[in-house]
C-alpha cells in the first residue's frame, strides 16, 4: 500500500486492493457476515497474536472480520495514522478511548462546550461512578487550560470547532502543554473529518469520530472510530474493542462506512464551497444577527481555522434576528433543509440547538455559553447552493410578512 498517495486515492482504495493472486479479486470488499472462520489445521502452538488480519487471517469476528477490518486500514490512512478501530457508534469510541486512557483516581481537562453527550458522560460514568475528576475549561484560551492541568492530569479531550458555537482550541498548542505534563490529548474530529482538519499531525495522541456523520456520510449508518500513531495506546484500545466491551462495528455498517469513505473527498469539498456560500449570503442578511463560520473572516479565531484546518467543514450556526415564534415559522417554510438533529450527510439538515440537541441544558447555562432561542444549526448538504439560498431566502420573507402583518 503506497502511503504517500494523496487521500483522495487512499479514500477510494487503502484497504481493499483485489488481490487476485489469494483468490480475492473483488474489486471492492465483500461484506463478510460469517461470525467465525475455519482454521486449516489445529495448531497447538497458536495464539491469539499469530492471528494477522493483515495476511488475511482471521478467526472469530469480534476479534476482526474482513470488512471491519479493511475499514479500519481506511480510517487509519485518512487520519494519518498507523492503528483504525471501527465502532458500533460516536459514543462507543469515546468511552472505549476515555476508559483506555484513565483510571480511577485520574484528572481530566475538557473543553467546556464539547457534544452534549460526551460531556453527560464524563458527568455521570466518570464523575459520578469511576472516581475520575474532569475540569471543563474554556479551551479557546490554551492559557486556561494550562492553568486547569494537575500533576494527576492524565487525559485532555477536545473538540474543535465545538457544536454548535464554532469555537476553535489551538490543538498544536494544547497538544505540547498535554505532552510536557506526562497527559495525552485526545481530539474529536467528527465536525471536520480527516479532509479537513488532522489532528494527529498536529500533535495529538488519538482522534475520534462518529463515522455517522461525515465518514459515512449518508445517513443510513450509525459508527464510530479511533485513530492512533501510538502502539501502546493501540494495544489497549484493541484490548477494550475485542475482549473486555466487544463494541465493535457490524460488518454491514462496516461495509456502507468503507462505501462512503471513497466519496469523502469530493463531498467535504461541495460541502465546504456550499457552506462558505451559505454563510456568507446570511451574514449579508437583515434577518440574521450573528453567524458562526470558521471560514468567515467575522469569525473570532479565523486565523487559526486558516492555521490548523485544511477546509472549514460543512457545519455552520446564525442566530435569527427574532424570537422563538420566528424561528418555528422560519423552520415551517424550508423546503430543501430537513428539520433534524445529527449532521454531515449528503442532505442539508438544520435545527435549532435551545429546542433540539441542547434542550436538555437548563436556559440559563444555554444562554451562559451562548445558545440563545434562536440559535439555528445548519448541516449543509451537497445540493445545488442556488437551491439551498432561495430555500433559506423564502422562509426569511415568511418571517418577515408575519411581522408586518402580526395575527389579530
Ligand atoms: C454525533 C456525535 C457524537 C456521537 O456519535 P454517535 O455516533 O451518535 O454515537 C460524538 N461527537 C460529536 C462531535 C458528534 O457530532
Amino acid at each position: 500500500m503506497n502511503h504517500d498517495s494523496h487521500v483522495e486515492t487512499r479514500a477510494v482504495s487503502h484497504g481493499e486492493k483485489p488481490s487476485p493472486e489469494e483468490g480475492r479479486g473483488d474489486v471492492v470488499s465483500p461484506i463478510h457476515l460469517a461470525s467465525t472462520f475455519a482454521l486449516p489445521a489445529l495448531d497447538t502452538g497458536l495464539s491469539l497474536e499469530d492471528v494477522d488480519p493483515d495476511r488475511g487471517e482471521f478467526l472469530y469476528s469480534r476479534l476482526s472480520n474482513p470488512t471491519r477490518h479493511a475499514v479500519e486500514q481506511r480510517l487509519a490512512t485518512l487520519e494519518g495514522g498507523t492503528h483504525g478501530f471501527a465502532f458500533s457508534s460516536g459514543t462507543a469510541a469515546i468511552v472505549t478511548a476515555m476508559l483506555a486512557t484513565v483510571e480511577p483516581g485520574d484528572h481530566v481537562v475538557a473543553f467546556d462546550d464539547l457534544y452534549a453527550g460526551t460531556r453527560r458522560m464524563l458527568e455521570e460514568l466518570f464523575v459520578k461512578r469511576l472516581n475520575v475528576d474532569v475540569s471543563f475549561v474554556d479551551a479557546t484560551d490554551t492559557e486556561t487550560v494550562a492553568a486547569a492541568m494537575r500533576e494527576d492530569t492524565a487525559l485532555v479531550w477536545m473538540e474543535t470547532p465545538t457544536n454548535p458555537l464554532m469555537k476553535l482550541c489551538d490543538v498544536g498548542a494544547i497538544a505540547s502543554l498535554a505532552h510536557e505534563r506526562g497527559a495525552l490529548l485526545g481530539v474529536d474530529n467528527t465536525f471536520m473529518s480527516p479532509l479537513c482538519q488532522r489532528p494527529l499531525a498536529l500533535g495529538a495522541d488519538l482522534v475520534a469520530h462518529s463515522t455517522t456523520k461525515y465518514l459515512n456520510g449518508h445517513s443510513d449508518s450509525v459508527g464510530g472510530a479511533l485513530v492512533t500513531d501510538c502502539d501502546d495506546l493501540a494495544e489497549s484500545l484493541g484490548f477494550l474493542q475485542q475482549i473486555a466491551l466487544g463494541n465493535m462495528l457490524a460488518p454491514f455498517d462496516s461495509y456502507l462506512l468503507l462505501r462512503g469513505t471513497k466519496t469523502l473527498p469530493v463531498r467535504m469539498r461541495q460541502h465546504e464551497a456550499n457552506a462558505q456560500h451559505i454563510a456568507e449570503f446570511l451574514e449579508a442578511h437583515d434577518g440574521v444577527s450573528r453567524v458562526l463560520y470558521p471560514g468567515l473572516e467575522s469569525h473570532p479565531q479565523h486565523e487559526l481555522a486558516c492555521e490548523q484546518m485544511t477546509g472549514f467543514g460543512g457545519v455552520l450556526s446564525f442566530e435569527l434576528d427574532g424570537d422563538m415564534d420566528d424561528v418555528v415559522e422560519f423552520m415551517g417554510h424550508l423546503e430543501e433543509f430537513t428539520l433534524a438533529v445529527s449532521l454531515g450527510g449528503v442532505e442539508s439538515l438544520i435545527e435549532c440547538p435551545a429546542a433540539m440537541t441542547h434542550e436538555p441544558l437548563p436556559k440559563e447555562e444555554r444562554e451562559a455559553v451562548g445558545i440563545s432561542d434562536t440559535l439555528i444549526r445548519v448541516s449543509v448538504g451537497i445540493e445545488h447552493v442556488d437551491d439551498l439560498v432561495a430555500d433559506l431566502d423564502r422562509a426569511f420573507a415568511a418571517v418577515a410578512s408575519l411581522r408586518e402583518s402580526p395575527s389579530p
